[in-house]
C-alpha cells in the first residue's frame, strides 16, 4: 500500500491514472465506503519514510 502525505501532495492528480487498481482519489471524490481511509492515509503517511525517487 502507498500512503500520500496530505501536506506534500499538490493535487496534480498525475498518480490517479497510474494506479493499477484505481485506488487513488482526490479528497473530494473518495467513494463513501472509503471515506474513513482519508484519516488513515494521513496518519500512516507520517509513519513511513518517503518513497525513493525513481
Ligand atoms: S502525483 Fe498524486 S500524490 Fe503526487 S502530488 Fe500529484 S496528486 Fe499528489
Amino acid at each position: 500500500m502507498v500512503y500520500i502525505h496530505p501536506d506534500e501532495c499538490v493535487y496534480c492528480e498525475a498518480c490517479i491514472p497510474e494506479c493499477p487498481v484505481e485506488a487513488i482519489f482526490h479528497d473530494d471524490n473518495v467513494p463513501t465506503p472509503w471515506l474513513h481511509d482519508i484519516e488513515l492515509n494521513a496518519k500512516r503517511s507520517k509513519e513511513f519514510p518517503p518513497a525513493p525517487p525513481k
